[in-house]
């Protein structure tokens, strides 16, 4: 379970305060907010990108402050695909792995993500939905116990962005994981989550 208890995080001015966030295990949380709400530097003080100013992250039992991203068993996708282009697929995924080339490992996470035949694809081959399930499958195979979502399907078309959704969903449930899917888009947090946690309220009740 993922506790954060009154975070404050100013930048030149207040981006979280005195936020509050608890994840069950497994549990599918959508955090919903516009642009600008401190959603992504959420994410980041949490898998350890960035500290924060006062508050705790607790995971599992444990305050991370002092561990750091890789020990936190936490994994991410972010908005802006960080895929190198110029590696194919199994290239891109072996960068997820602790050990060497684990093949059979790579094989599992391509069939779980349904892209079997991809291995020897490069990355500017791909469509826009397939980079963003390779980007799944590579930290998915790093075995996290929890991921976070940082808008990952903001830039596909409605129809591939609503199966993806509704897949990466099922995905998580199937291995147990769970997840923080940061977006802004009502209709998607209502598809992936089990439950929708807003940030900043006060910007959205102006809109
Ligand atoms: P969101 O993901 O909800 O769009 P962000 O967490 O990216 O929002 O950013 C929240 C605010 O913090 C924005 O105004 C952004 O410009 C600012 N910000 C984010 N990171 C930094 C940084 N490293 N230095 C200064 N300001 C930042
Ligand atoms: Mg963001």
């Amino acid at each position: 379970m993922l506790i954060c208890k009154q975070i404050n995080k100013s930048y030149s001015k207040t981006i979280l305060s005195n936020f509050n966030l608890e994840v069950r295990q497994g549990e599918i949380v959508a955090l919903l907010g516009p642009s600008g709400s401190g959603k992504s530097t959420l994410l980041k003080i949490i898998c350890g990108l960035e500290t924060l100013d006062s508050g705790y992250v607790y995971f599992n039992g444990k305050n991370l402050e002092n561990i750091p991203p890789e020990k936190r068993e936490i994994g991410m996708v972010f908005q802006k695909l960080a895929l190198f282009p110029h590696l194919d697929v199994r290239g891109n995924l072996k960068f997820g792995l602790d050990k060497k080339s684990d093949i059979k490992e790579i094989d599992e996470i391509l069939d779980l993500v349904g892209l079997s035949d991809y291995g020897k694809r490069k990355i500017h081959t791909l469509s826009g939905g397939e980079a963003q399930r390779v980007a799944l499958a590579r930290s998915l195979i790093a075995k996290p116990k929890m991921i976070l979502l940082d808008e990952p399907l903001s830039s596909l078309d409605a129809n591939i962005k609503e199966d993806l959704a509704i897949e990466v969903r099922s995905l998580l449930k199937k291995l147990n994981i769970s997840a923080i899917y940061v977006t802004h888009d009502p209709k998607t947090a209502n598809q992936l989550s089990d439950r929708i946690v807003y940030i900043n309220a006060q910007i959205l009740s102006d809109e």
